[in-house]
């Protein structure tokens, strides 16, 4: 299976910069079949713009975030079929942001997982464990439980999602994992899948925190981590798109 690299745009952009940095990475991607999925999850609000820029593109659009509700009274909340509409291919779900400043628990997250799915939309489901965890020897335990709530939940459907493993000490501190450390717990996450799922190997395994142009390639050519979830290099064309070539 090719491998997915995904951008997460966070809260940054505006109509006039996304044009301009989804026409870098157009040009810049030329009409060669890109090695890699390529992906871009932003802001709610400018779906409808990057389902204009991205049409015909071989580059997906992505959401940040769904909602655990299918319709009604929720002030703010946009719902799966929403983003249906605007050509979503990919949500992230509990992403570490989301779980700290939001308080999304793991069954929360579990059941936006299931949204997504039931909408036909490819959660990217994160799960990572904090400083103070890992420095507790509490790695294991952390991603595990965030893991195994979505594969209770999802249950048949566990081989349709894709997982991100992002520490939270490695996202946007600069401080990467090393390739070793983030292959030891892709393959823990890869033998809590193969428990669940007849095809584990189905189910990528993106790794996330500080992935940029020059680490890219080392850590994806660990056997288990299946590409990237790329924060703040995701923001500039050229290091976009080393990392995407990097993804063989
Ligand atoms: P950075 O690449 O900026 O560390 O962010 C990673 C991340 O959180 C992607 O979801």
């Amino acid at each position: 299976m090719k491998k997915l690299i995904a951008g997460n745009w966070k809260m940054n952009g505006s109509l006039v910069a996304n044009e301009a940095l989804v026409s870098a990475m157009l040009s810049g991607m030329g009409s060669e079949e890109p090695v890699a999925d390529l992906a871009l999850c932003v802001p709610a609000p400018y779906l409808a713009q990057l389902q204009h820029l991205l049409k015909g593109a071989k580059l997906a659009l992505g959401a940040q975030d769904v909602s655990a509700h299918e319709q009604g009274a929720y002030t703010g909340e946009v719902s799966a079929a929403m983003l249906q509409d605007f050509g979503c291919r990919y949500a992230i779900v509990g992403h570490s942001e989301r779980r700290q400043y939001h308080g999304e628990t793991d069954a929360l997250v579990a059941t936006k997982a299931q949204r997504a799915l039931a909408a036909g939309i490819t959660p990217i489901v994160c799960v990572g464990e904090t400083l103070a965890e890992r420095e507790e020897g509490h790695t294991e335990e952390v991603v595990k439980r965030q893991l195994a709530a979505v594969i209770h939940t999802v249950a048949h459907c566990t081989s349709e999602i894709v997982v991100a493993y992002e520490p939270v000490w490695a996202i946007g501190t600069g401080k990467t994992a090393s390739p070793e450390q983030a292959q030891h717990v892709h393959s823990v996450l890869r033998t809590q899948l193969a428990a669940a799922t007849e095809h584990p190997e189905r189910v990528r395994i993106l790794y996330g925190g500080s992935m940029n142009a020059s680490n890219a390639a080392s850590l994806l050519s660990q056997p288990d981590i299946d590409g990237g979830l790329i924060g703040g290099a995701s923001l500039k064309a050229p290091d976009f798109l080393s990392i995407a070539a990097a993804a063989r």
